[in-house]
């Protein structure tokens, strides 16, 4: 290790997909409504009401703890951790303290130099969600707080990785990682928002660590690492002492700043929760049938459809890119899936990154009908970009969808091989416009057949083919030599 290597570990919150809550029977779809109408006497915490417990979220937890390989243990037991803070109406949080479902286990991930890499896990335990507080006004006109308990008791999984991250870039591949295998075991939706909130570690090697606390977004966490990294660097070569601190992240500014070290020097008086069974759960999670996982899908991407390891790393990476491009090659996966996988990985993605759109708003129909008419060749790369951006912002302009083929017919993108009359007639005009390039082209400098290329494609407004363009034009210049 380097001398001033980062060193981060990850303390990972997981909001599990169920339908009800951990130990009550209210629902977890709450986002769209009321606050604190998703409740009951379980999850406010009201004297007399006693737990009982999900046995889905369980089964889900178990799903996780099997695909990130883990050792789920013998027994397993829920805590009560007391603390008093007013989104939490109980003033303990049902959680797990050392007995946890699972220990151990790994995740691997593309690591900085290429290659994977494997970052291994402390453990897994199931906790309840606390409730929500809103906080209004400012510090001038009379700051409140509201405080929502539609989330309280939504089952959530923490996973507490072992410091094995090496850079913030790596802490984020780690969890788009963890997102794809938690989406692929259909126990999570990162859709809904707040329905992932990180913790993490991170020291340069040597020193204290700090740990900045509540980063609720994927960037987020590398936004929040990056700038520890450049502080604590900064910190050492100034020859000030790293304090063992906890801090937040300031979505807003991407800074971290301290919390007030007394309010989180906790005494959470830990003891078992009376109200709950220990769980026994080997012989369950020894049944439990895994799917397939990303890296087993991207490793059939690179077999069944000859995809690059980039592309199937990519295409893998979400599980919704992964069903989009199978849906996409299905009718005819031999001829589709080259063009259909970098048609999706390197254009498709950016674009919607571009608009801030999600793949939810592209019709796979409509999509594969442009990778259809891109793989007859009757338009080119540059053409299919086009209709491409005309289909997306159609869409995002609420504008009725038009066929790929009609955008191609009514713009005239249709590709001018067949007719090369418009092109001979192109090149024509491009050698007697530039005879400069035309001399530089006889004494052999390299560029001015790109730079004649060039005028033709845009005399042709971009509808040749490259490649027939280019034999054209060699063939003219052949002409004109002899
Ligand atoms: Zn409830
Ligand atoms: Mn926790």
């Amino acid at each position: 290790m380097a001398e001033d290597q980062v060193i981060v570990g990850l303390e990972v919150h997981c909001q599990l997909d169920t339908k009800s809550k951990l130990f009550c029977g209210c629902s977890t779809d709450y986002r769209d409504d009321g606050p604190n109408t998703h409740v009951c006497p379980v999850c406010l915490g009201l004297p007399g009401a006693m737990p009982v417990l999900n046995k889905r979220s369980i089964e889900y937890a178990m799903k996780v703890a099997k695909a990130l390989n883990c050792t789920v243990l013998h027994e397993s037991e829920f805590s009560r951790k007391n603390y008093f803070y007013p989104d939490l109406d109980k003033a303990y949080q049902i959680t797990q303290y050392d007995k946890p479902l699972a220990e151990g286990g790994y995740l691997e991930i593309e690591s900085d130099e290429g290659g994977e890499r494997r970052i291994q896990l402390t453990r897994i335990h199931v906790e309840e969600d606390p409730g929500r507080l809103v906080h209004m006004g400012n510090a001038e006109r009379g700051k409140y707080s509201l405080v929502d308990y539609n989330r309280a008791g939504i089952p959530l999984i923490e996973i507490v990785s072992e410091p094995d991250m090496r850079s913030p870039k790596e802490a984020r591949k780690f969890l788009n990682k963890l997102r794809a295998t938690l989406e692929y075991l259909s126990v999570f939706d990162s859709d809904k928002e707040g329905s992932l909130r990180v913790d993490a570690n991170i020291s340069i090697k040597g020193n204290e660590r700090v740990e900045v606390k509540n980063i609720t977004s994927y960037k987020g966490v590398e936004k929040a690492l990056t700038y520890e990294v450049t502080r604590q660097k900064n910190l050492i070569r100034r020859g000030v002492r790293i304090e063992r601190e906890t801090r937040h992240f300031i979505e807003s500014t991407g800074i971290t700043q301290s919390s007030r070290s007394k309010e989180q020097e906790h005494d959470y008086r830990y003891f078992p929760e009376p109200d709950l069974r220990p769980l026994h759960v080997q012989s369950w999670v020894a049944g439990i049938v895994l799917p397939e996982l990303p890296d087993a899908r991207r490793e059939r991407f690179v077999a069944q459809y000859g995809c690059s390891l980039n592309h199937a790393r990519t295409l893998t990476g979400e599980l919704k890119l992964a069903n989009f491009f199978e849906k996409i090659v299905a009718a005819d996966p031999q001829g589709l899936s080259t063009l259909a996988a970098t048609w999706i990985a390197d254009t498709l993605i950016g674009e919607l990154n571009y608009r801030s759109m999600s793949l939810d708003s592209v019709d796979a129909a409509q999509f594969t009908e442009l990778v259809d008419i891109l793989k007859q060749g009757s338009i080119t790369d540059k053409s299919g970009i086009e209709v491409l951006r005309i289909m997306l912002d159609q869409h995002m302009k609420n504008e009725p969808a038009e066929a790929p083929a009609a955008i191609v017919s009514r713009l005239n993108l249709a590709k001018t091989s067949g007719d090369t009359g418009i092109i001979t007639a192109a090149i024509n005009e491009a050698i007697t416009e530039n005879p400069k390039a035309l001399e530089d082209y006889f004494a052999g400098k390299g560029g001015a057949l790109n730079f004649l290329v060039g005028h033709v494609m845009k005399k042709t407004r971009g509808k040749a083919d490259p490649g027939e363009l280019n034999r054209m034009l060699v063939e003219a210049l052949k002409k004109k030599e002899a």
